[in-house]
Parts: C-alpha cells; structure tokens; sequence
C-alpha cells in the first residue's frame, strides 16, 4: 500500500502501451502511487470507439519491415511474454503462412529464431502467384478481451483510473504532483497535447471485417515482397483465441487517411481476396459480425520512447503565462509513443523499455 508522500507516477493513455507501462511499472515500485488518466478507457462504453486505436487491432504477432535491433529486441520480449500467457486463454497459438513474391534471402528472413516451428515451404507448397513462403508459429489475441484484462489486473494491484482529457503536458504534471513523474502514452494525442506537438506523428488508416469463420483457423497473407512493409491494400486473416470462430479480415494500411467511415468498396475487395487464400471463407456458416475502421498510430523516424525533462510551469504559445516569481522545477516525461501496426507486438518489450529509462533517470525526493 502506497504512503502518502509516496512518489505518484502518471501514466497518460490506456491503450495497450500504456496499460502495459503500467504493468510493468507498478510491479518493479509497488510502494509508488499510479494513476492511468486518459480520454478513452478499456471499458465497455470505449471498446467501440474509433478515438484510439487499441480496440481495432488483430491482434498478432508478424513480421513488419526490415531488422531493427531495437525493435527485434522489443518485439522477441512480448512475444515470450504472450507465449508464456497461452494457458491462460487470452493468447492463442496461431499457425502462420506468409508467401513472399521473390525467392528468399536468408538474411532478410531476421524473424526466424523469433517466432516458433518456423520452416521453408516446398515449392509445391507455394500458392500461385507467389514465389516463395514460410511457415510458423505465432501468436494472437483479442484486444476485446486483452484491455479489459489489463485493467483489472492494475486495479487489482491499487492502479487507479482517471477519465479526462488533458490538453498539455502541464496539466498532467499537475496531476501527478511535484515529486512525481508522468509516461506519456498518448499515441496519435501526441500531436496536439500541448508540449509535445509531434507533427512527426500520422495515422495510418486499417479497415477490416470480423468474422464468425470457425473453419479459418491460421494467419495467411498475400504475397509480399521481402522486408516489406505493408502499404495501400494488404490481405490477411487473424484468427483469434475467443469467442470461437471469431477472425480478423484485412485489410488497408492507408498512410495520412484520418478517414473514420467505412467504404463499402474496400470491404468487398479485402473480401474477395481472403476468399481467395481461404476457400473455407465461403462456408454456409460464415458471418461477417462488424465493419470496422482504426487508425494505427504511427510515427516518422519509428516510436518514440526517451526521456524528456521539463522545466514547469511550461511555457507555451498556446498556455497562459506561468503566474510571476512561480518557482521553476523540472519534472520527468518519459515518451512511449507512435508503434503504428506494431504496438501490441511491441507492447510488453516497450513496457521494459520505460521502466529500464523510469530506474536511469526517476530519483524519489526524500
Ligand atoms: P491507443 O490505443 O491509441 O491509446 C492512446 C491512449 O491515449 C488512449 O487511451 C487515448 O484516450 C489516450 N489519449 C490520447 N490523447 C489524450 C489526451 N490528450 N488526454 C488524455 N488521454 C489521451 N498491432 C499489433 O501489434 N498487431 C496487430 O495485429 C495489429 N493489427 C492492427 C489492425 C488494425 C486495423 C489497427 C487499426 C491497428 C492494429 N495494430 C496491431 C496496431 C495497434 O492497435 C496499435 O499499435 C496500438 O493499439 C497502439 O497503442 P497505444 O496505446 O500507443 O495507442
């Protein structure tokens, strides 16, 4: 139980990388006081909502890009985590197929020792149009399910939750207190939070379909070219570990698009395409139970998590004027930022990643 001069951290955001900084954090300082303040919260009035991310995404673990050593690190961390959470039922194993349309590099193959069971496919294996694939073992969730958990697991813990919207860091220093410190989890908010104004910041839009598609029961994708990563129209299928039958089919990843409505255009072409790698797609009992619209919160230059630390009161444009002779104190931000389609893959390795940078720079005032 948290004293009550006991340093208050606030962790600003509730998607998936706040709520695992939280996670993580509140283990390592049991003695801290934390507080979750955010707009959009893992509760049922918000798993709808189209404001954040989080709520919309597959979720799975698969290969996006080229190797990045930090990235590889991050993403291999929650991958055992979620790995190791398979008994508890809110991670599945996921039978995986990627085809690729060149022959392939072993070199830009970076994820095999990251995943499990991961082998060549035989050439006879190869679904036309493509060159070459791989399969392996991955692992999927359902953020539905997920967030809910997480949420309850912090406030078994004395993790409590604000909802407000803040509109700069000031006003979330203030509310974590002198003494503390604040984790600013804010995803695409970091564009407009006052203080931060990270115009590096973008959405990129993902329209998807779930499904009831119980005979669907593996992650396919269409054919890649290597080290790619997707843009425009892209072809997958998430199968998730519950409700039974439940699927994930994609999909669009839409550079800059803040367009929230659904085209009924792209649902029919994401359509036909899977129909095509999954004949089972068609099966008499298969129902498409939702149209959905998300907008990945991603980042030019790759997320963003360092440090930052501020000299308060913050003096801003868009802030009144700190009040005359107010004392001046720095106050620790620690940014965990722009994962685009990647932040559940990445969530519980970036989670680490704060905390190691929270233990390098956060001192308690005796
Ligand atoms: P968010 O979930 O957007 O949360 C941001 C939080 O900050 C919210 O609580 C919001 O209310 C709060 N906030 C923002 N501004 C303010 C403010 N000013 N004041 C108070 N609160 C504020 N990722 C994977 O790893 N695997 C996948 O298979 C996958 N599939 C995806 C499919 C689709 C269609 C989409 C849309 C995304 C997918 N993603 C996937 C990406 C994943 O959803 C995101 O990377 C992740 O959810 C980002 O989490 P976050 O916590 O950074 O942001």
């Amino acid at each position: 139980q948290p004293s009550e001069n006991a340093p208050h951290i606030v962790i600003l955001g509730a998607g998936v990388i706040g709520l695992s900084a939280a996670h993580v954090l509140s283990e390592r300082y049991p003695s801290y006081k934390f507080t979750v303040v955010a707009r959009d919260l893992p509760e049922e009035a918000d798993m709808n909502s189209q404001a954040w991310a989080s709520p919309w995404a597959g979720a799975d673990w698969s290969p996006i890009g080229d190797f990045e050593e930090k990235r590889y690190k991050r993403e291999l961390t929650t991958f055992n985590r979620l790995w190791d959470m398979i008994p508890s039922g809110l991670v599945r194993t996921l039978p995986s197929r990627i085809c690729y349309t060149e022959e392939i590099d072993d070199a830009k193959i970076w994820y095999k020792d990251l995943v499990r069971d991961f082998r060549i496919l035989d050439k006879d294996e190869v679904p036309s149009g493509a060159v070459a694939g791989v399969a392996f073992t991955t692992v999927s969730l359902n953020p539905q399910l997920y967030l809910p958990w997480l949420r309850a697991e912090l406030a078994a813990r004395g993790v409590t939750f604000l909802r407000r919207r803040v509109a700069s860091i000031q006003e979330a220093a203030e509310l974590a207190g002198r003494g503390g410190a604040l984790v600013n989890a804010t995803a695409l908010g970091a564009r407009s939070l006052i203080g931060v104004q990270d115009t590096a910041v973008y959405p990129i839009r993902g329209q998807t379909l779930l499904a009831y598609a119980p005979r669907v029961q593996e992650f396919l994708s269409y054919p890649l070219g290597l080290g790619a990563v997707p843009t425009g129209e892209a072809t997958y299928m998430i199968p998730r570990p519950a409700p039974p039958g439940h699927v994930l089919i994609g999909g669009t990843f839409q550079e800059d698009c803040w367009d929230l409505s659904v085209d009924y255009g792209t649902a029919r072409s994401i359509w036909r395409r899977c129909l095509e790698l999954a004949p089972a797609l068609s099966d008499p009992d298969v129902r498409v139970l939702g149209h959905n619209v998300g907008l990945r919160p991603a980042r030019r230059g790759g997320a963003r998590i360092e440090a930052q630390w501020y000299t308060l009161p913050l003096e801003s444009e868009f802030l009144p004027p700190p009040a005359e002779g107010a004392e001046k104190y720095d106050f620790l931000v620690i940014h965990a930022y722009g994962f685009g389609p990647a932040g559940y893959q990445g969530s519980w390795g970036a989670a680490e990643e704060v905390a190691e940078i929270f233990a390098e720079h956060f001192k308690p005032s005796a």
